[in-house]
């Protein structure tokens, strides 16, 4: 089967906001085996989006809708999907009463206009909209399906995931082959160098597995295609430990793991507490942290010590040291951390101090020069890092960098 998008909302075309929904909607379709080859981006004009729809049905099987199906004069979705395949706008009791009950249950005060968010072509079923008032509508008419689903995410995923996933899984049942991918993340080696490593992976045919350079890592998409789920994920799997052996530590997780959530778990296992001292990182290191739920138990505090004297004063890093070797050193970011446990009683420290740029760097410390200090338990480390790219590059790797060093350090003196 074919299906093609077609995002609604002149918004979109402004750029004012980017579409989230597309990608997520063709991910689905992808693991339900159907194809999208093309995905369309409409304004809020009747005559552009009946053409659209028309070009749609005239190539797919299915045609999605994302938007314009709110209570606003602009949002002419529905009316003009009505429009291209012939119908006439009837109401939906069911639906009317569903908006009356919300707005009811808010003490709020019902528009005409909501009411028109009741109304669907004449033989297209309504589906319910569990977390807004617009419900969304599935035709089939002449051998082709056209669904139009709500444009705010909270809405949209709900619905496609409740209603139209099912829905469509049923409908493609036949579909010769589903398609899965899982995302391998790796942390502490360059995009090239590790696609090098694995250079004789990257021709495999099925499953497939493709380098994506992210800021401060990489990703490697791993998909196969396979008539069931779990034959897809078994290529897959063996595809990951391949990857895995050859990439070993570097690899830090896998789909939704982020490194501070990996480092979090890894101190919070071994009942480890880290406090953070950071300079040209600004905190970034403490909001990644902090991101984590639950990491309260592992972060004391983090201090951003950004002026010489603060490192002073916070921190308790010597004058005489900051004047001698200046503070972008090894010295300071070792002193950093040690303060930081001193003061907070942490097991463990990070100092983070360097060059953000633009300007600033000289010939022996150039911009993106970053010193990460970590002080453990079982020993101490101090790196010298050179990151490139401009200052919110420089900080956001060199935030990369203290995670990851910090990962690696707990791998070579522990379990894991
Ligand atoms: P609409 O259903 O067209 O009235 O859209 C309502 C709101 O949903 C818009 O203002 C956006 O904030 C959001 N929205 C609409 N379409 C998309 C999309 N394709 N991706 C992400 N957000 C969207
Ligand atoms: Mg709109």
């Amino acid at each position: 089967m074919r299906a093609e998008i077609i995002s609604v909302g002149t918004e979109l075309l402004l750029g004012d906001i980017v579409d989230t929904n597309a990608p997520y909607l063709s991910r689905q379709l992808s693991t339900l085996g159907i194809d999208v080859y093309y995905r369309v981006t409409v304004g809020d004009n009747t005559a552009r989006l009946a053409d659209a729809l028309k070009e749609a049905i005239g190539r797919a099987d299915i045609v999605i809708t994302i938007g314009g199906l709110g209570p606003t004069e602009d949002d002419l979705t529905k009316e003009t999907i009505a429009q291209v395949f012939g119908e006439q706008m009837v109401a939906d009791p069911a639906s009317e009463k569903s908006i009356r009950d919300f707005f009811a249950r808010r003490g709020a005060h019902i528009a005409e206009s909501n009411l028109k968010q009741a109304l669907k072509p004449e033989t297209s079923i309504a589906i319910a909209n569990s977390t807004g008032t617009a419900p969304g509508i599935i035709l089939e008419k002449n051998g082709k399906i056209a669904v139009a689903l709500p444009g705010p995410p909270g809405e949209f995923i709900p619905m496609l995931e409740d209603s139209v996933i099912p829905y469509l899984s049923k409908k493609s049942g036949g579909a010769p082959a589903i398609i899965l991918s899982r995302t391998l993340k790796v942390a502490g080696i360059g995009e090239s160098a590790a696609e090098e490593k694995i250079k004789d992976l990257i021709h495999s045919k099925d499953p497939t597995i493709a380098p994506y350079a992210k800021s401060g890592e990489v990703h490697f998409r791993i998909t196969a295609k396979a008539p069931d789920k779990d034959s897809a994920l078994e290529k897959i799997l063996g595809m990951e430990a391949r990857a895995r052996g050859i990439l070993g530590r570097c690899v830090y997780g896998t789909d939704n793991d982020m490194l501070e959530s990996v480092l979090v778990r890894m101190l919070e296992g071994r009942g480890l507490t880290l406090a953070l001292a950071e300079s040209c990182t600004g905190g970034i290191v403490s909001h990644r942290i902090t991101n984590v739920p639950g990491s309260s138990k592992t972060l004391l505090a983090g201090i951003v010590a950004y002026a010489n004297k603060a490192k002073t004063t916070l921190l308790g890093v010597p004058e005489g040291m900051i004047r001698k070797v200046g503070a972008v050193s090894p010295e300071v970011a070792e002193a950093m951390a040690r303060g930081a446990a001193e003061r907070t009683g942490a097991d463990i420290a990070i100092g983070i101090t360097g060059i953000a740029g633009p300007g600033g760097g000289t010939r022996e410390k150039p911009v993106g020069l970053v010193y990460i200090g970590i002080k453990t338990p079982f020993g101490d480390l101090c790196t010298k890092n050179i990151l490139g790219g401009n200052r919110e590059d420089v900080k956001w790797r060199a935030s990369q960098a203290a995670l990851n060093q910090l990962r690696m350090h707990l791998i070579e003196h522990g379990k894991d």
